[in-house]
């Protein structure tokens, strides 16, 4: 078991030696005075050190920090550059479409973005796709579209999902009782007003809440990626399809993390069957840049729709979704760096950087669970691992996540801020891997008192 006043002696002392090797971050986020929480956007105050590093540059899997120092980067913007920063086939369509033919905005379509279209269906199999920058702008506005089609009011999540800042999503089961997640800004209406939620894995749940009748449509991610990862249980996945067809419910996978199962997703990997596919984030190759895609029998129903305004101020649509430059950095993303080979590779890696976690965590007899999807692996500090976000959200210890980001920073790894999530790119390394185990494991050894 963990001691508590080890385990707070040697964050305090991991957090002294990130204040002294960072003078230059620390410096810029003190003068900071003019951003509101002194950071470009909210969350950047996520942060286990007391400032958050500030970006020199980035390439590949490597990010170097204003001190100068360099890292293995896991965290890889939380999943916006899973094709690794700036990779070259991007940079070069980036410029192209930007400097040499110009113009980002122009409110005219480009041939690349019927490219994208086939190649978003062929990976994931439904087959009209729509544009949005932000994957919680392609989830609003399949919400939208379900509403209209159903003439349903409700949505249903899991609980302690995550899709963005999306307003219906921010609901949680506590001791079995829907209620608005802690914390939830400034919501519109009360969430059980607009929204349901089950438990991951609990079909039972999920077909009482159906029963309702007025469930326009089940949004979830095949395999929970934002509380840990939580992977569907057999015949779970399945389940949530058959209920949600016998209840007249519409499925919406959004991909925007399972994308790291493979080329096409978990949807593609487990030969699922939505009739909505979102996806943010990695598409874009660094570039903003997500998408909605429809079943072809839902598009038309949708379009069949008297007095939609699809094309105006209807709600659904922002002017710059399906820009240019997103589109064209899109498409090289697809065509040149998330490619199958390359997913079998970060797969490859992803397996490795698991092995070597678990090896430490066998080694010190921890109680802790590694879990994998694809490209991306987490570790949770329960055994075994959880089977719902409830479940997973119990195992945090917000201490003991801090203390081991530090302590890898302070040795040059990232990991995303808001979990234990390591991913890989086509960048990664074996050496970066091999890197991040060692450290790994001098953590825990000086944690536990044994050098393993
Ligand atoms: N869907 C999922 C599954 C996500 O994990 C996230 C963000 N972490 C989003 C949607 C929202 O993405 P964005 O913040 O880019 O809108």
């Amino acid at each position: 078991m963990i001691d508590r006043d080890r385990l707070g002696a040697l964050l305090r002392r991991e957090r002294a030696a990130f204040a002294a090797g960072n003078p230059r971050s620390a410096a810029e986020y003190a003068q900071a005075g003019n951003l509101f929480g002194r950071v470009p956007m909210t969350w950047m105050n996520k942060k286990a050190a007391g400032f958050p590093l500030y970006l020199a540059e980035a390439r590949g899997a490597r990010v170097t920090d204003l001190d100068g120092h360099e890292y293995a980067d896991f965290c890889l913007g939380d999943t916006a550059a899973m094709a690794g920063h700036s990779p070259e086939p991007v940079v070069a369509a980036v410029r192209e479409r930007f400097e040499v033919a110009g113009g980002a905005c122009a409110m005219l379509p480009t041939p690349d973005a019927a490219w994208v279209g086939a190649e978003l269906t062929r990976r994931f199999g439904v087959a009209r796709w729509s544009f949005a920058l932000t994957a919680t702008d392609a989830n609003r506005w399949a919400i939208r579209l379900l509403r209209a089609v159903t003439g349903r009011p409700r949505i249903l999540f899991n609980s302690y999902c995550y899709h963005g800042s999306v307003d219906e999503s921010l609901i949680v089961l506590e001791d079995g009782v829907p209620r608005s997640r802690e914390g939830n800004v400034g919501a519109p209406v009360e969430v059980t007003r607009t929204s349901r939620v089950a438990e991951f894995n609990d079909l039972e749940g999920l077909e009482r809440e159906l029963a309702n009748g007025d469930v326009a449509a089940v949004i979830m991610e095949p395999a929970l990626t934002n509380i840990g990862i939580v992977l569907p249980e057999d015949g779970y996945l399945e389940g949530v399809r058959r209920i949600s067809r016998k209840y007249g419910t519409y499925l919406i996978n959004d991909e925007t993390h399972t994308f790291s199962a493979g080329p096409g997703g978990a949807t593609g990997l487990w030969g699922l069957e939505p009739d909505v596919v979102t996806i943010g984030k990695a598409i874009g190759g660094g570039i903003p840049a997500a998408a909605y895609g429809l079943s072809q029998r839902l598009a038309e129903d949708i379009e069949a729709i008297p007095g939609l305004d699809l094309i105006d101020m209807g709600g659904v649509g922002g002017t710059l979704a399906g820009n240019a430059l997103s589109i064209a950095a899109t498409r090289a993303t697809l065509e040149h760096v998330l490619t199958e080979p390359a997913f079998r590779r970060m797969s490859d890696l992803a397996e490795m950087f698991g092995k070597g976690v678990q090896r430490v965590i066998d080694e010190h007899r921890l109680p802790w669970s590694v879990t994998r999807l694809g490209a991306r692996v987490e570790y949770r500090f329960t055994s075994p691992a959880p089977r719902s976000g409830t479940e997973s959200s119990r195992a945090g210890d917000p201490e003991l996540e801090d203390f081991l980001h530090v302590y890898l920073a302070n040795r040059g790894i990232l990991l995303t801020p808001f979990h234990n999530m390591a991913l890989m790119s086509p960048a990664t390394t074996e050496d970066m891997v091999a890197h991040h185990e060692r450290t790994f494991a001098e953590a825990i050894g000086e944690l536990t008192g044994r050098t393993g």
